[in-house]
């Protein structure tokens, strides 16, 4: 089995597997977050990355290490910035250092580029960083495709895992989704014990600064994850790196 994770080779291996055998790198993205009172505060990064993984070796591609801080967390789909933990960047920020990932990677001779975000709040500034980067580089054989990795998951499957009713991905934040995908990956990471069971946060359909930190429930998490199984999260996992990897395969 070939190796997936880019910091553990020598830059000559690395070398080979990009420029020669064209090999696919992916930049998983999280956040440093809160994450409830039983998912670690690493869980985007954490997640991205084993999504990452997983595609990778379908794929006979390369892991970068993880950006693992985002952009700030916002009350309704992350529970906001005033918990203790969440260590959150500018927008320029995050969006200057996709930037410059990406004109490295170029530079590196990587023609194929995934960038996987586990983190809601990032998405435009990846895009941005992403824009910035190309529109420096001009005429590049390199090509990126970004991806939310739960923007794979089928009907079905949603239909599989809420049978009350899907909440919706803003509102998935430390709830049945990354708790199920957590249970699967890194099953001794959960503490099975403090999964909360709060009904869905109530959200008014306007935002007020600063922010009114009581519209967050107390634990954080902004659905009730107490139907996260290590099942439900194994056949999620199973769909996404089948989904991903032949999206990978398509595009390049
Ligand atoms: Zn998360």
């Amino acid at each position: 089995m070939k190796e997936t994770l880019m910091n553990r080779l020598t830059w000559m291996e690395y070398q080979e597997r990009v420029r020669d055998e064209q090999a696919p790198v992916f930049l998983p993205v999280g956040a440093l977050e809160q994450h409830g009172p039983h998912l670690p505060l690493g869980t985007d990064a954490i997640l991205s990355t084993a999504v990452a993984e997983g595609v990778a070796g379908a794929t006979s591609g390369l892991v970068a290490p993880a950006m693992a801080y985002g952009y700030k967390s916002q009350p309704k789909c992350g529970g906001g910035q005033h918990s203790p933990g969440t260590t959150s960047l500018d927008a320029m920020t995050l969006a200057h250092t996709v930037r410059d990932t990406v004109r490295e990677f170029a530079r590196h001779g990587v023609k194929k580029l995934v960038i996987v975000n586990g983190h809601y709040e990032n998405q435009w500034f990846l895009i941005e960083g992403i824009n910035l980067a190309m529109r420096e580089l001009g005429k590049t054989p390199l090509t990126i495709m970004r991806l939310e990795y739960w923007d794979f998951f089928t009907p079905p499957t949603l239909a599989k895992a809420f049978p009350d009713g899907f909440p919706g991905y803003a509102l998935e934040h430390a709830a049945v989704l990354e708790t199920s995908m957590m249970l699967h990956y890194h099953p001794e990471l959960v503490r099975l014990d403090r999964i909360p069971n709060d009904p869905p946060a109530d959200f008014q359909p306007y935002d007020i600064y600063p922010t009114r930190t009581e519209w967050v429930p107390p634990s954080g998490v902004l659905s009730s994850a107490k139907s996260a199984t290590r099942e439900k999260g194994t056949a999620m996992v199973n769909e996404l790196t089948t989904l991903i990897s032949a999206a990978v395969k398509k595009e390049f």
